[in-house]
């Protein structure tokens, strides 16, 4: 099956279980002072889970768009390092607003993945929550009973509150979750691990593909939780790390999703894909990076030196640097990739095709005004070089890189890099310390981000005094009287 067949699978499937297919919500969000860009399947029907608004449809199901960058989900820095966390990536999903529960969740998943996409049964595992003695909660025993309706008890875990209890904020909706791992191991290495070790112990072959939330209870300001009325269902399922599954590879990266980029990354650049391991990442980066930005501009989210933008433009910095460092492009490149993208997306994602002139040009025009910054910074290192060549050094000093990093945007890798081709090392400890030091200047001038969403709410008799971050989902805005 090919991607999009895959997708479709999902979509008629719910269908023909009653859910209304629903179009993705945009990935940048508007409107909301507190959340940049949508994280989660769930983030568009916030709303009715917290009772203000009803629902339109019992059950929907859909495909969103989701980035994960900053605030609690950020995995910036593991794309194209790992293979299967993305920046941007499409969530499936399905949901019950005070419909159908656990009992028809989990067996649709189940004849979902089994039945229709028909993954082995062996190498499924589902969690649940395991309960929390420290917090006096119950463990989610219903839907441990109703696993072992398809599953082995060997391949049931429990989980912990962090990973197994979702809660919107420190108050409202929440519940157990229960996750779905699947082990994409050869036999033979699976063999060498028995029992309960086969679960997800940080290897990239035995990953996540699909969170089920189960929402019961609410919890009460003063800690307490109390049955929810209507109870709800929000599951959220990795598209590209099902793919990797359904087409029996070991990256999502080998998946007809970014094949196409890949391959013509290979081209452009004259080098070939898996045969050195920092062309690689720097392919990877590239191909993931590229989704980010485009869906961003298509959403009307241009690169720009504040907020969304800002994150926007950093992303796009990154892949530059990435390809002009280990791929060798000088000149704009990955305007030259859209096409490809589109091609690949455009038919699920309609407005990828409508902004693609747009999309092109601000990407061409943001590689070029920054391949431009770097050629300045390699001017300017150039000349360091020189100097300390007429002083007998062979050294680059740890306060240079870092000016190098902090205003011209050259990663530590790249000032290597070009050292080394003049035969010259760089102090990376003295380097490290500049941005440590860096680090310590921002943390003390408290700079606060909030990317998940605040409930907003400032009374007269109420002063603002900074954000909470403790909670799991959410960051919460926090008063005190005055
Ligand atoms: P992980 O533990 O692998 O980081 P998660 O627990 O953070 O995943 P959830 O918030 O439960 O993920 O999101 C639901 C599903 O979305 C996950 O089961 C996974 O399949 C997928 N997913 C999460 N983060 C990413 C990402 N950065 N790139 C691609 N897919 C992702
Ligand atoms: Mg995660
Ligand atoms: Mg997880
Ligand atoms: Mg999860």
């Amino acid at each position: 099956m090919n991607s999009n067949e895959i997708r479709k699978t999902f979509f008629d499937f719910f269908r023909s279980k009653q859910h209304e297919i629903v179009p993705s919500a945009p990935m940048v969000v508007k409107n909301d002072p507190t959340l940049m860009f949508t994280n989660a399947g769930m983030n568009q029907f916030k709303d009715i889970f917290l009772g203000n608004q009803p629902a339109k449809f019992p059950r929907v199901a859909d495909s969103q768009k989701c980035l994960r960058v900053s605030g609690k989900h950020n995995d910036l820095e593991e794309v194209g390092h790992d293979t299967y966390h993305h920046t941007m990536f499409e969530m499936l999903g399905n949901w019950s607003f005070g419909d159908y529960f656990k009992e028809e969740a989990i067996a649709w998943a189940w004849e979902l993945l089994t039945d229709v996409y028909k993954l082995p049964k062996d190498r499924l595992y589902a969690s649940y929550f395991g309960g929390s003695k420290d917090d006096n909660m119950e463990a989610d025993l219903e839907a441990f009973e109703i696993w072992k309706k398809y599953l082995p008890e060997a391949q049931i875990l429990p989980g912990s509150k962090k990973d197994n209890f979702w809660e919107m904020g420190e108050t409202g909706p929440c519940g157990p979750c229960s996750e779905i791992h699947i082990d994409l191991r050869d036999d033979d290495e699976r063999a060498k691990v028995a029992g309960r070790d086969l679960v997800n112990k940080d290897n990239p072959l035995v990953i996540e593909i699909w969170n089920n939330v189960f929402m019961q209870f609410n919890r009460k300001a003063n800690g307490d939780l109390e049955l929810l009325p209507a109870k709800h269902v929000d599951t959220g399922m990795g598209f590209e790390r099902l793919c990797m599954a359904l087409q029996g590879k070991k990256s999502n990266y080998d998946t007809d999703v970014f094949q196409p980029m890949i391959t013509k990354l290979a081209e452009m650049s004259g080098k070939k894909y898996g045969e050195n391991k920092e062309a690689d990442i720097a392919m990877r980066v590239i191909a993931d990076h590229l989704r980010a930005i485009a869906f961003s501009i298509a959403d009307g989210q241009l690169p720009s030196n504040v907020k969304a933008g800002y994150v926007i433009r950093r992303i796009l910095r990154r892949a530059v640097r990435y390809g002009y460092t280990f791929l060798g492009f000088n000149e704009p490149f990955i305007n030259k990739l859209i096409p490809t993208l589109v091609g690949q997306m455009g038919e699920q994602f309609p407005e990828l095709k409508s902004q693609q002139v747009l999309i092109e040009k601000v990407i061409t025009e943001e590689e070029a005004a920054f391949l431009r910054t770097l050629e300045t910074g390699i001017r300017h290192l150039d000349s360091i070089i020189e100097k300390a060549k007429a002083e007998g050094k062979n050294e680059i000093d740890g306060k240079t890189a870092f000016v190098l990093n902090d205003t011209f945007g050259f990663p530590y890798d790249l000032t290597e890099l070009i050292a080394r081709e003049k035969g010259f090392t760089v102090d990376k400890v003295g380097f490290e310390k500049e941005l440590e030091e860096q680090k310590n200047r921002s943390r003390n001038a408290a700079a606060v981000e909030t990317d998940d969403w605040v409930e907003l709410r400032k009374f007269d008799t109420e002063e603002f005094i900074g954000y909470d971050h403790s909670s799991a989902d959410v960051v919460i805005a926090r008063y005190r009287a005055v």
